[in-house]
């Protein structure tokens, strides 16, 4: 047809008008090919956010009721013992010996009832966003050999027990909060370990900073678990099939405090077997002193 009116189809082709259409027509293909990428890679992102979001849920929703499941059983099962005690006294002549026997079942059952409650008013604390510290210059080793002598009178597990102290180790802190680090780490120790394990805890200096370590030749915690540990309620396992007891939050407690008294915490293993916790805190010496360095009321960050 074009031929018939006199012009080729090939001087159609090299008209500057065709040109201009074939480069407008690259031009809007090349932005609809763009567009369409970005597009797609906004999708893309978007619905990996649904995804990472809704797993996060998933994950909270989980150790929430892990949480439920283990503070129900936590609290219920010292009560039920602690009550059949009691009923137990009541209803029977027991002697003197046995019923001694008894109660100090109950005393243990009581103390832990209140170690729990204490982990549980300590983390709405820290959630509050507010602690009261009753900062000193405290002695390290005298709040380890504390909690030690603790365990050592009244674990009924066998363990052998190690201690390796370091001298003039002081770190500027709160003596409550101290324990608590500790003998979670201590408790923590105790339960997952078995029979004849060895746990043991050394205070050391390196630079300026203090250190503590509590270990154990334990059950041992795995490298994926280590990233977790120390998140609010978050328990290895299942609390369906899981056997010991707990809630998830001492660890979670225990890094808190850490860090409100300006230090670290790491977990690794132990050689051969085991978990070693140590937390590295600014010694007293290094720290020069203000009122603004520890409040009496510190906020968490
Ligand atoms: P829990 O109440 O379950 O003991 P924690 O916050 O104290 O909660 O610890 C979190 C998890 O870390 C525990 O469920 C346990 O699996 C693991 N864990 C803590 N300490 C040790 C340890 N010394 N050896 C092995 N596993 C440990």
């Amino acid at each position: 047809m074009a031929e018939r009116k006199g012009i080729s189809s090939e001087g159609v082709m090299n008209s500057l008008e065709y040109k201009e259409i074939e480069d407008k027509l690259a031009r809007q293909n090349r932005m609809i090919y763009g567009e369409g990428a970005i597009f797609l890679l906004i999708l893309f992102i978007g619905a990996y956010q649904v995804h990472s979001g809704l797993r996060k849920e998933i994950a909270l929703n989980r150790q929430q009721r892990n949480f439920l499941l283990s503070i129900s059983h936590e609290l219920k099962s010292p009560l039920s013992s602690i009550k059949l005690t009691l009923q137990t006294i009541i209803k029977r002549q027991l002697d003197p010996e046995r019923a001694r026997g008894l109660i100090n079942n109950s005393l243990k059952d009581t103390e832990r009832l209140a170690g729990l409650v204490d982990n549980l008013l300590m983390a709405a604390k820290l959630d509050g966003e507010s602690v009261d510290f009753l900062p000193e210059d405290l002695s390290v080793n005298s709040v380890v050999e504390e909690v030690m002598a603790h365990y050592e009178n009244k674990s009924d597990r066998p363990r052998k027990i190690e201690l390796k102290l370091g001298e003039g180790l002081y770190v500027p802190g709160d003596r409550m909060a101290l324990l608590t680090i500790v003998s979670n780490l201590l408790e923590n120790a105790i339960k997952y370990s078995a029979d004849g394990d060895l746990i043991g805890a050394q205070t050391f200096k390196s630079g300026n900073k203090v250190m503590i370590r509590i270990y154990d030749t334990g059950i041992g915690i795995t490298d994926l678990e280590k990233t977790k540990i120390f998140g609010k309620f978050y328990r290895v396992g299942n609390e369906d099939t899981r056997q010991t007891k707990g809630t998830g939050l001492g660890l979670f407690l225990v890094r808190q405090l850490v860090h409100l008294h300006k230090g670290e915490i790491v977990v690794s293993d132990n050689v051969p077997k085991g978990t070693v916790f140590t937390i590295q805190l600014p010694s007293a010496e290094s720290i020069v002193r203000s009122d603004s360095e520890m409040p009496r009321s510190q906020t968490v960050s």
